[in-house]
C-alpha cells in the first residue's frame, strides 16, 4: 500500500467526469487502488475519498466515518505540550464502486462540509436527507441500500467529485469566491 497524493483546487483534473469500472476491471490493480486510497484518505485525515482526488478517473469512493468506540478505552492525545482525552474511534471502511443513487429525498439536511481537495475550508451544504445506493463491491458484486445521517451526506459529496463537483460549487458565486481567496491566503503564509 501507498500514500498517494492528493489533488488540490484549481488542480483542472479535478473537473474530470470519472468512467465506470468495467466488469474485466475487478482486479488486483482496483485492490491496490482502494488500499491506497484508504491508506491516503487516514492518513489525511479524511471520512471520504474519491479515486479522481488521487489522480484516478474512475467511478470508485472510500469512505469511514470512524465512529466512536464505547468499548474501547479513551485516547490519550499530546499537542505542544497540552495533553487531552478523546473517545477511540474505530474502522468501519466502506466501499462504494459505480455507485448510482436511486431515490434521492425531498427532506435536506444540511451539514458544515470540507473536503481534502479544498484544505482548510468549511462550509454548509444542503443535500437530501436520505437515499438508496446501489453500487458494486470490489467483487463486482451489486448491492442497494439505504442511507441517512453523515453517511448518505458523505456519499453524495463524494458522488459529486466523480462528475467532476466539488462542495464549493453548492455555494454562491460570492461564498466560493471567498472560500478561495482564504485557501490563497492560507496557501501563502504556509
Ligand atoms: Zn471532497
Amino acid at each position: 500500500m501507498a500514500i498517494r497524493e492528493i489533488l488540490e483546487v484549481p488542480d483542472p483534473r479535478l473537473k474530470t467526469v470519472s468512467e465506470p469500472v468495467e466488469d474485466n476491471e475487478f482486479d488486483d490493480e482496483l485492490r491496490t487502488l482502494v488500499a491506497d486510497m484508504f491508506e491516503t484518505m487516514y492518513d489525511a485525515p479524511g471520512i471520504g475519498l474519491a479515486a479522481i482526488q488521487v489522480g484516478v478517473p474512475k467511478r470508485v469512493l472510500v469512505i469511514d466515518l470512524q465512529p466512536e468506540d464505547p468499548d474501547a478505552e479513551p485516547v490519550e492525545c499530546d499537542h505542544d505540550g497540552h495533553t487531552h482525552t478523546h473517545p477511540a474511534t474505530k474502522k468501519e471502511p466502506r466501499i462504494f464502486i459505480n455507485p448510482v443513487i436511486l431515490d434521492p429525498a425531498e427532506d435536506v439536511s444540511t451539514y458544515n462540509e470540507g473536503c481534502l481537495s479544498v484544505p482548510e475550508i468549511y462550509a454548509d451544504v444542503d443535500r437530501p436527507a436520505t437515499c438508496t445506493v446501489r453500487y458494486r463491491d470490489l467483487d463486482g458484486k451489486e448491492h442497494e441500500e439505504q442511507l441517512e445521517g453523515l453517511l448518505a451526506t458523505c456519499l453524495q459529496h463524494e458522488m459529486d467529485h466523480l462528475e467532476g463537483i466539488l462542495f464549493i460549487d453548492h455555494l454562491s458565486r460570492l461564498k466560493r469566491q471567498m472560500a478561495l481567496k482564504k485557501l490563497k491566503k492560507l496557501r501563502q503564509a504556509a
